[in-house]
């Protein structure tokens, strides 16, 4: 099966959402066929290992490829502007991929503080352990990304906006910075989605997602992608995901294809009210400070505006005054908000960082809190 109807005209990124990767079979489907199949069949002996080989390209187990993956692929490697993307079964197995792909041991990464706790994980405990060493710099101090800087760094990699304080990278200085020590820079773009944000027209290598957040955008699969601006990066994390069997399943490609057809409705209404909240939050008199690159109060707002397209996302992070027992009770109190760390979802949900999606982050490399909460608010790990 073929992409049919291969549209030449320039779409407009809303369209694009709709109508790119436009896959049918022979049925002549309307809504993209979903193929739950773990492998194919072959015309022949001769056939099977002419496929195998690589002589002719097919269809052969879908640990290596599947037709609906491969649409979802293309459709979010369109909306991103790149050259080559890959699924991959969750976010970290997507940045897990391409490290395993691009470093080899006795490599140095340089990776931003203000990082999701489970990234950080992966690189100041995982990555160690093969001989791959990260250095943490916060994010918008460039003298530290340079002063980090090895002859053997191969890779910067942050992520803008920033889990959890949203804090707003300069991307084409530190895609800059990162080119001339000949490393690549990764931008994780979970948070603004290509609807706001496109990494790799501002001089990002590599731009990774965790599907599972907005692009799903309901909450109900995991999933992950890596899109690669040069076809040579995609096919070195290719070949390694596909082996290390990392890949996504059909079913979620399928999810996840559908969704992005309602993303840019989605994103601009997450964004639009995300600024009212954030704006009426700034103003209660319990809340010490509100973190959303959209408020002008947000250190980098300048940086929201040159990086950020339609809006700011839908993430709102704050300090609320006093200590943990203040936040806590804030959210036990909620109404209808459900606690819960998954974002993205369609459902407003509240969550306290630091004793949930970053109580593995020793304090070390913890990002410091504006406003610091009290010691008590620090988890004991
Ligand atoms: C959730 C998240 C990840 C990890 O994604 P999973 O799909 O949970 O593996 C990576 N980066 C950011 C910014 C995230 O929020």
């Amino acid at each position: 099966m073929q992409p049919k109807n291969h549209i030449s005209a320039p779409l407009h990124f809303d369209t694009q959402t709709i109508r790119s990767a436009h896959w049918q079979s022979q049925a002549n489907e309307h809504s993209q066929a979903l193929f739950l199949t773990s492998s194919y069949t072959f015309q022949s002996a001769q056939d099977a290992a002419d496929i195998f080989a690589e002589r002719k390209p097919a269809y052969s187990y879908s640990r290596f490829a599947n037709p609906t993956v491969n649409m979802f692929e293309q459709r979010l490697n369109q909306l991103e502007g790149g050259a080559r993307t890959i699924a991959a079964a969750t976010g970290m197995g997507a940045i897990l991929s391409l490290t395993l792909a691009l470093l080899e041991q006795g490599d140095h990464v340089i990776c931003a503080r203000n990082s999701f706790g489970s990234t950080l994980v992966l690189f100041t405990q995982i990555l160690t352990k093969f001989g791959i060493h990260t250095t943490l710099v916060d994010l918008n101090d460039h003298q530290q990304w340079q002063n980090a800087c090895q002859p053997n760094t191969k890779l910067f990699f942050l992520e803008s906006p920033a889990n959890p304080m949203l804090n707003i990278a300069d991307l084409s200085a530190l895609a800059q910075l990162a080119h001339q020590h000949n490393a690549k820079l990764i931008v994780d773009n979970c948070f603004a989605t290509p609807y706001h944000q496109q990494p790799i027209q501002h001089g990002a290598d590599i731009v990774v997602h965790s599907a599972t957040k907005y692009i799903d955008g309901q909450g109900r699969i995991l999933g992950g992608a890596i899109v690669c601006a040069y076809p040579d990066d995609g096919d070195k994390i290719y070949r390694t995901l596909r082996t290390i069997g990392t890949s996504m399943g059909a079913f979620e490609a399928w999810i996840l294809f559908k969704s992005l057809e309602t993303l840019p409705l989605r994103m601009a209404r997450h964004s639009q009210t995300a600024l009212q909240i954030a704006t009426w939050l700034e103003q209660q008199p319990q809340i010490a400070s509100v973190h959303y690159p959209g408020l002008p109060s947000h250190p980098q707002h300048h940086l929201a505006q040159k990086y950020l397209k339609n809006g700011y996302g839908g993430i709102i992070t704050f300090n609320v005054k006093g200590d943990k027992t203040n936040a806590w009770t804030l959210i036990d109190n909620s109404d209808w908000i459900s606690i819960s760390g998954n974002l993205g979802d369609a459902k407003t949900i509240l969550t306290h960082p630091d004793t949930t999606t970053h109580w593995r982050v020793s304090k070390k490399t913890k990002p410091s809190l504006a406003s610091a909460p009290p010691p008590s608010a620090s988890p004991s790990d």
